[in-house]
């Protein structure tokens, strides 16, 4: 029921979908000037391999060595059967996750935030600005900074901040230092944007620091591919050929990319991408170029957005809560490739204690949204009477999100 793979099959190249997509990427415009950027443009904020692989027109991407040894920590993760939850759905179909949650920080965030870390101590930068939301991406961007001998600085979206100190207290002890953010008004309560916002304008303002994000850009869903080719060969190790299809949730598109990306060539396997219906930027925002912050700081990007000064209702997931998308998912999804649905919190945590309840582990209040689309899909198979092969990416465990749970059981959830 459990496929591992030695630590010397970690696969040594990232798969670069850019020369698979059904279109080309619009490319990134310059805030001011609403021309396309350049590398210049953006090496105040990025190291040079970073930029590169924005544009990377090769099919594969080498693992840096040194990358490789830390991303050993923890890969191969393990491909799980959930053969507990198909008996209780009672599913022809045969349900497969890949569990990102064992990682340090217990997400697939340290996949891409190694990488960063790693290429941006090559340039000689001493120091990396950032956001985070909940504290998933700040807590696994000072891990990475702390292996790599970098400081990290986090701006923590405000709320976040006062109500969830768990992450921050890890933040902390890997290293990194913590301000709630924005920092310059202490009666917000903040959001993903106003964190960007603050993060860049620290990195452009200094010569020691760059900016890193960790979602959204090519070369994060990059980094995070080794998910999915990880899966690939797994899933032979399974008997199974293929899946039929692959689930994600979506933020800003990492952990849905890793896992599905390797298959974007693979015709007919069906990529699913799953969302709040409170933030539903794939399924009801429009497709145009849109800042990737609040105050119009970051290059213009061609996505699905909601608009930069959307401010999502305060729901769990506070890694879905982002206005706009990756790019290259935005792009898979406009041009038919991927598809993408919503669903209210309540029936996202009823999955998320079925899962609980049949499979023993706590998911993400983020990770339960695919949770729920994969429950569903099982029951669509039983009712066709029909053999199906589901794929999904377990991105993370909930175990510092309980008040979540505890609200769920209480009833005291709102959607
Ligand atoms: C951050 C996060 C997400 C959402 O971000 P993506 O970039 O869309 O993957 C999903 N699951 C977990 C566990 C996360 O920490």
């Amino acid at each position: 029921m459990r496929w591992t793979l030695p630590p010397d099959r970690l696969p040594d190249a990232w798969f670069n979908v850019l020369p698979h997509l059904p279109a080309p990427l619009d490319p990134p415009l310059h805030p001011a000037t609403r021309q396309p950027v350049g590398p210049d443009d953006l090496a105040p904020l990025f190291p040079m391999a970073l930029i590169a692989q924005e544009v990377a027109a090769e099919p594969w991407v080498d693992i840096p060595g040194p990358v490789a040894d830390v991303l050993r920590l923890w890969r191969p993760t393990p491909l799980v059967r959930a053969r507990r939850l198909e008996e209780v759905l009672g599913t022809p179909a045969r349900i497969y996750y890949k569990d990102e949650s064992v990682s340090p920080p217990g997400s697939h965030k340290p996949n891409t935030a190694v990488a960063q870390a790693f290429y941006n101590k090559e340039e000689g930068i001493a120091r990396l600005s950032t956001e985070t939301g909940a504290g998933q991406w700040g807590s696994a961007l000072s891990f990475a900074c702390q292996l790599f001998g970098l400081e990290c600085h986090v701006y923590m979206v405000r709320a976040s901040f006062e109500q969830k100190p768990y992450r921050r207290v890890m933040i902390e002890t890997w290293g990194g230092d913590v301000v709630p953010s924005p920092v310059d008004d202490p009666d917000h309560p903040g959001s993903l944007g106003t964190a960007i916002s603050d993060a860049v304008r620290d990195a452009a303002t200094r010569d020691d620091t760059h900016y890193s994000l960790g979602s959204v850009l090519n070369h994060v869903l990059l980094h995070q591919t080794v998910i999915g080719l990880e899966a690939k060969e797994q899933l032979m190790l399974a008997g199974e050929e293929r899946p039929d299809v692959v689930i994600g949730s979506c933020g800003g598109g990492s952990n849905l990319a890793g896992i599905s990306l390797p298959f974007v060539p693979d015709a007919g396997v069906r990529l699913v991408a799953v969302e709040p219906s409170s933030c539903p930027t794939l399924t009801g925002g429009r497709f145009d170029y849109d800042f990737g912050d609040t105050a119009g700081m970051t290059p213009l990007l061609s996505m699905y957005t909601l608009g930069h000064d959307f401010v999502p209702p305060p729901i769990h997931a506070g890694g879905l809560r982002y206005h706009g998308d990756a790019p290259i998912i935005s792009n898979l999804v406009n041009n038919g490739r991927m598809e993408a649905m919503a669903y209210p919190q309540g029936k996202v945590f009823e999955a998320a204690v079925q899962w609980a309840r049949t499979q023993g582990t706590i998911p993400a209040p983020e990770t339960s949204h695919a949770v729920r689309a994969v429950v569903d899909e099982a029951l669509a198979a039983k009712e066709e009477g029909a053999d199906r092969v589901i794929l999904f990416n377990y991105s993370g465990h909930g175990l510092l999100d309980l008040q979540a749970y505890d609200d769920y059981l209480h009833d005291r959830l709102d959607g």
